[in-house]
Order: C-alpha cells, then sequence, then structure tokens
C-alpha cells in the first residue's frame, strides 16, 4: 500500500541542504507559510548564511520547489551607499538625518543575484525583503508587467522600491513613518529612479 502525502502544517519542519555551502537548515512552518501557500500555492523562506542568503521556496506537500543562492555583503552606513554600475559608481545620496536610523536600504542586483545591505538590517528584516523581491518576480513573470515604484506597508514598517531591469532599491522605513518623511522618501525615489534607469 503506497503512502499518501500529508499537507504540511504549521508547526512542522522542513529541512533544506544549501547548495552553496552545503549547511543543513531546519526550519519552522509557520500559519504566515500556509497561508501564503493557500493563496499562491507556495511559500518561501530566507535563511541568513553570512556571505550568501538562501532562499526556500516550499508547497503544501512540504517539498522543495527551488533553493536560491544570493550574494550578500553588509556594505555599511546609509550615508555609504553607491551603486556599482560596470563603468562607474554612483554615488546614492539619502538625506540619513531626515530619514534617521529606523531606514535600511538594499541594493539587489537582479543579474547577479546580489544584494548589498546599507544600514542597520537585521535577518528577520531581509528575509521580508527577498520575500517581497520574489514576489515582484513572479508576479512580473505571471503577468508580464514591470513595476517602476512600489510602496508595501506591512505591520510595523513599510518598505518602497524602485527599480530598473538590473536593480531594485528597496528602502524599509520602521514605523512611525509621519507624512513629511514619506514625502522626502518618495521624492528620493524618483531621483533614484533616475540613477538606475
Ligand atoms: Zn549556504
Amino acid at each position: 500500500m503506497s503512502q499518501l502525502p500529508e499537507r504540511i502544517e504549521a508547526g512542522k519542519y522542513i529541512i533544506v541542504k544549501c547548495p552553496k555551502c552545503g549547511r543543513i537548515d531546519k526550519f519552522v512552518v509557520t500559519d504566515e507559510h500556509i497561508k501564503e501557500i493557500e493563496i499562491s500555492g507556495i511559500s518561501n523562506i530566507a535563511i541568513d548564511h553570512g556571505d550568501h542568503v538562501i532562499l526556500v521556496a516550499f508547497d503544501i506537500w512540504g517539498s522543495i520547489r527551488g533553493t536560491y543562492v544570493y550574494k550578500k555583503a553588509q556594505k555599511g552606513k546609509l550615508s555609504d551607499a553607491s551603486l556599482d554600475l560596470r563603468y562607474e559608481t554612483k554615488k546614492i545620496v539619502i538625506p540619513e538625518a531626515s530619514f534617521g536610523e529606523s531606514v535600511v536600504l538594499y541594493i539587489f542586483n537582479r543579474e547577479e543575484k546580489n544584494l548589498e545591505v546599507y544600514g542597520r538590517s537585521f535577518p528577520e528584516l531581509e528575509n521580508k525583503v527577498m520575500k517581497i523581491l520574489v514576489l515582484m518576480h513572479r508576479i512580473e513573470n505571471t503577468l508580464k508587467v514591470s513595476y517602476d515604484l512600489v510602496k508595501m506597508r506591512e505591520e510595523d514598517f513599510t518598505t518602497f522600491i524602485v527599480q530598473s531591469k538590473k536593480f531594485s532599491l528597496i528602502l524599509t522605513v520602521r514605523d512611525p513613518l509621519d507624512a513629511e518623511t514619506e514625502k522626502k522618501i518618495l521624492e528620493w525615489l524618483v531621483q533614484a529612479k533616475g540613477l538606475i534607469s
């Protein structure tokens, strides 16, 4: 008699081996994952391996549908942010003083799968940022559209994204986000969009 596959539930573990360094991780499935799978058929989790991140996509059977590796580097303070274009480096000026410490900038090179982090990031935030990037990538692939500027509001922070074919700039701001700061951020995003296009 063959065994029927069992759906995963919150609280169950999934084991994954990193295709880059071989490390084995065990992660717990959450209610949030299950909800995501019910909506889109797949959920994912980002696991920090120091100089790289693995992004694991899994389905309702707990089967791993893909493991993607991204290079990652903590590059310094927000004020150090710069964009590495092939023949030049462009400084990204962020009015840090007005944004404060609650802002983190991620520069994702979409072609080279390379994530650079400026500001005080932490794993949970990176996890969310990677998930947002994957979600956008899937939406773009499915709907054959591209989004230039996106704002996403989550429980305790807001994410702004501008992107071109090659780069995604992701700015995360922990709340509270007042109208004045948001206006400055939007102005900055429009400028940044010019830099990466
Ligand atoms: Zn690894």
